[in-house]
């Protein structure tokens, strides 16, 4: 029966049959994390809304235009998580954690909200997995927060991953480029869209990302911040580089390769899966050096980087998963039924994974429900103590003793 509610516009329900490979690409991050030592952290979902602002950037789409921002009781103005680096910086000062040896390697999953219009892999609430490494400037952070990703996406398996990467130089450098980039807008005005056109002073950057066929073919001929890198920015660009090719990751550079958060510096990156079509990011990150000083810390160099967990689960193409069960225990007597839940469990805590019948079917009943929940074999308690081992892929059933249903089921010490 359908019910009158239905998820807000842009959300979803995670359902049991897509928890599992869910469940799998947290699993694989999180062990990911721990081998590289990236300590987990959670922050909550909402913040005041300041930090955004200050730390995402008031220029940026994100808080122009996709905040769920709300006042609370006492007036104050919150704001749902956009994304997890600008808590995680907070955290970072509020906890004095620039006191201890650095960087500080962190990792986090969790939802994130963002008022877009939805489409395939976009969403209002979605999940992110992410790392971050805070307090250094070393290009060879920037390279492991690269190759986490790089193995992450390897280890699930997501086809067609390309990696492009940029650098946007250190904030003197992009200033002196961004004044060349506007130049390069107002002269050619007339050809811009007007969204574009509006933002020549507040974010000319965003040019590059315009989907517009005019802005486009001007943005064509505009010069890149790649070319005019010199001095250390080029340095430190050019060692990223050397340490992916030492690790064998291949790489594109996209001299055009922005990102739409104000916060980077230096190195940035994105994992694109064609096959996703027009929300083909899978994850992407970089450098954001000037954060935590632009949040009132102390001057703080950082990199990291987030990926969507449903574009993974979308460029997976993962079907529907059920878990599958080692056994099933079914009663062919009523008078069974009790020892069959004590069973179960004593099973469990052995580490099978059994169910038992909780509706009262009759036996014939529950083999028809072990074989829908994927039980491998099937345990049928007879009256007075006679047990049945059934195997549902041959169909084959023999007796078999009580004391020995967990050799036989291969628990413990398989
Ligand atoms: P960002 O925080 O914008 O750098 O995005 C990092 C990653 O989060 C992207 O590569 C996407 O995989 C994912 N992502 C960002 N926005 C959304 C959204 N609205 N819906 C689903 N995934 C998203």
């Amino acid at each position: 029966m359908a019910s009158k509610y239905q998820a807000p516009r842009g959300t979803f329900d995670v359902l049991p049959g897509n928890a599992h490979a869910r469940a799998r690409v947290e699993r694989a991050a999180a062990e990911i994390f721990s081998r590289a030592g990236y300590e987990p952290i959670a922050t909550p979902v909402f913040e005041d809304t300041d930090l955004f602002e200050r730390g995402v950037g008031r220029s940026t789409d994100i808080v122009r235009k996709e905040m769920f921002t709300f006042e609370d009781k006492g007036g104050r103005s919150i704001t749902l998580r956009p994304e997890g680096t600008a808590p995680i910086c907070r955290a970072y000062l509020e906890h004095g954690m620039h006191k201890l040896a650095q960087p500080v390697k962190l990792s986090y999953a969790g939802p994130f909200f963002r008022h877009e219009r939805p489409q395939a892999g976009r969403y209002r609430q979605f999940h992110q997995i992410g790392a971050e490494a805070i307090g250094t400037d070393s290009p060879f952070a920037d390279a492991e927060a690269i190759m986490l990703l790089a193995d992450l996406l390897a280890e699930l398996g997501v086809p067609g991953v390309e990696l492009r990467l940029g650098s946007l130089g250190s904030p003197v450098a992009r200033r002196a480029y961004l004044e060349e980039l506007k130049a390069h807008l107002r002269a050619n005005e007339g050809e811009l869209s007007k969204d574009v056109r509006e933002r020549i002073d507040l974010n000319p950057l965003r040019a590059f990302d315009s989907d517009d066929e005019g802005t486009q073919a001007v943005m064509a001929g505009a010069p890149t911040i790649v070319e005019r890198l010199d001095g250390e920015d080029a340095e430190h660009f050019a060692e990223v580089r050397a340490l992916l090719d030492t690790a064998g990751i291949a790489y594109e550079i996209d001299p055009t390769l922005v990102r739409g958060l104000d916060y980077y510096t230096r190195t940035i990156f994105s994992f694109v899966c064609e096959g996703l079509g027009a929300q083909s990011e899978v994850g992407g990150g970089g450098r954001y050096d000037g954060l935590i000083e632009q949040l009132g810390g102390p001057a703080t160099p950082a990199v990291g980087w987030a990926a969507g967990i449903e574009r993974i689960l979308l460029a997976l193409e993962e079907d529907e998963e059920t878990a599958g069960r080692d056994a099933f225990l079914a009663v062919a007597d009523e008078g069974q039924r009790r020892r069959a839940l004590a069973l179960a469990s004593e099973l469990r805590h052995a580490g099978l994974a059994v169910e038992v019948d909780l509706a009262g079917r009759s036996l014939k009943g529950q083999l028809k429900h072990a074989d829908r929940v994927g039980a491998r074999r099937v345990v049928i308690l007879e009256s007075e103590g006679g047990v049945q081992l059934r195997d549902m892929e041959s169909g084959e059933q023999r007796p078999t003793d009580a004391a020995h249903l967990l050799e036989e089921l291969g628990g413990a010490g398989r």
